[in-house]
């Protein structure tokens, strides 16, 4: 049977196998600086809220708890078993919400949220009265009973259908299961045991009627996991038939996450079987009706993603990709991640210092990044790319009152290997992606990114995984 990815030969995959980011923002991370701090933010949301009073946002608010530690996880989190931690926790959260809108209060305006994220860490791990709590304290920043999207990433072992539509009944309009492998080997090796069958009793029929998307979180590249065993669990996927599934790569760093220590480096897969691991997922995907959105997440046809890629809506950020309703995302809790108008922040990875921080009424803020004229060139290019695969320049030109093919007559040169690799297509006003070239999407990205090594190589540890999303 002729594959979309047929021509992807090992030759390819160890050309281009070099570590890089996957461009949820530009710059990324590696640029921000502790110089941006909370009169930077407030500066920012000011010159926001001039240009759109009215100017729709999403919030992500991180929940820094689960009840087990997963070996390949890179999430901010902590096992605890204390409620009284976490109500501790949610205090200082609730002063950091109301910090916020004593923000907006201070600017004169009134917030307008249409999205709300819950990720950590496990919010799915909180009570019912917990979350009841934390959404009624969330009330001042919008109406809570009328958003576009509001998500909990869950942790199948936290929750059972009642507490889902539980979660319905509070608001919450998307799940997002953390499922990475249904193998059983890889799961023990990754120290996260669940059970399609537990999967599946969680998604009754109300439970599916009652939630407007539910996502699979999956991971290629995990310990003991082959081409043969990743085909079993994706054909578990589609039986299980979520709207929206993503594939995240993973990186093994147990010097910078402590808890990957236990995983063996010779059980892990190499490059030619992770990238064909992905490939194959991939094509499974497609085969079975998903559309391939781009980079690593496929919906159907009816979901909202897909409809906003075919609308032309489709943007890419923090949470790897959205629906469109809006680019800015201000993060709430630690280590959690704000993009919005032309500044990026990032709170502290400290729990000290966030609580310090929120009790003296400033902004937990680590570091942060101000976009230049420049950034945000490159990053209508690199962001365009990877929502639609193509990039057409006369918008940006338009937009931006540049020439890009003389702005990147630099980068467009750098195409040609790709072009030359069967990867890339020229047209007549941009690039586009080919059907196997869209496995190769954040290195054609790296081409447009200035601050990238000039080698094109990241050193290993220069490279955080920066999608802001649980792995739960
Ligand atoms: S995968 Fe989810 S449950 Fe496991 S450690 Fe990470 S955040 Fe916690």
């Amino acid at each position: 049977m002729e594959t979309r990815f047929a021509s992807l030969t090992p030759e390819l995959i160890e050309k281009y196998s070099v570590p890089g980011p996957y461009y949820t923002s530009y710059p990324t991370g590696r640029q921000w600086t502790g110089d941006f701090g909370p009169e930077d933010f407030r500066r920012g949301l000011k010159e926001l809220l001039a240009r759109d009073p009215h100017v729709p946002l999403s919030l992500y608010l991180h929940i820094p708890f689960c009840k087990r530690r997963c070996r390949f996880c890179f999430c901010f989190a902590e096992v605890t078993r204390s409620r009284e931690k976490m109500d501790e926790f949610l205090q200082v959260l609730f002063d950091e919400i109301r910090l916020l809108r004593g923000l907006f209060d201070e600017l004169g305006a009134e917030p307008n949220v249409r999205e709300i994220h819950f990720g950590g860490g496990s919010p799915s791990y909180l009570e019912l009265d917990q979350l009841r709590t934390l959404i009624e304290h969330l009330r001042p920043l919008g109406n809570v009973e009328s958003l576009d999207e509001f998500t909990l990433e869950t942790d199948a072992i936290t929750v059972t259908s009642d507490k889902l539509l539980a979660c319905r009944d509070l608001g919450i309009n998307r799940l997002s299961f953390g499922i990475q492998d249904f193998d059983e080997q890889v799961q023990r090796a990754i120290g996260r045991v669940q059970s399609p069958e537990l999967i599946a009793s969680l998604m009754t029929p109300e439970v599916r009627r009652s939630f407007r998307s539910i996502n699979f979180d999956l991971m290629y590249g995990l310990p003991l996991q082959t081409r043969g065993t990743f085909r079993e669990t994706i054909a578990k996927v589609v039986d299980l038939s979520p709207a929206r599934a993503a594939i995240y790569s993973y990186f093994h760093m147990p010097e910078m996450y402590p808890n990957q220590g236990p995983i063996r480096s010779e059980d892990l897969p190499g490059t030619v079987e992770k990238a064909l691991i992905f490939a194959d997922a991939a094509e499974a995907f497609v085969r079975n009706g998903y559309e391939f959105i781009g980079i690593d997440h496929f919906s159907r046809p009816t979901d909202d993603l897909t409809r906003a890629k075919r609308a032309g809506t489709l943007l890419r950020h923090f949470m790897g990709y959205t629906a469109g309703r809006t680019p800015h995302l201000i993060g709430l809790g630690p280590t959690s991640i704000s993009g919005f108008g032309d500044c990026y922040a990032h709170n502290t990875y400290s729990m000290d210092e966030y609580r310090q921080a929120v009790h003296a009424g400033r902004l937990p803020l680590l570091r942060g990044y101000r976009m230049t004229g420049d950034d945000k060139i490159r990053w209508a290019v690199i962001s365009r790319f990877l929502a639609y695969m193509s990039v057409e320049f006369g918008e940006i030109d338009e937009r931006f009152g540049i020439d890009c093919q003389s702005y990147f007559a630099g980068e467009l040169a750098g195409l040609e290997p790709f072009v030359d690799d069967g990867l890339v297509e020229r047209t007549d006003g941009g690039f586009r992606a080919t059907d196997l070239g869209v496995l190769f999407a954040r290195h054609v990205c790296a081409l447009f990114d200035r601050y990238a090594p000039v080698d094109g190589r990241a050193k290993k540890n220069q490279f955080v995984p920066a999608i802001q999303r649980s792995r739960c």
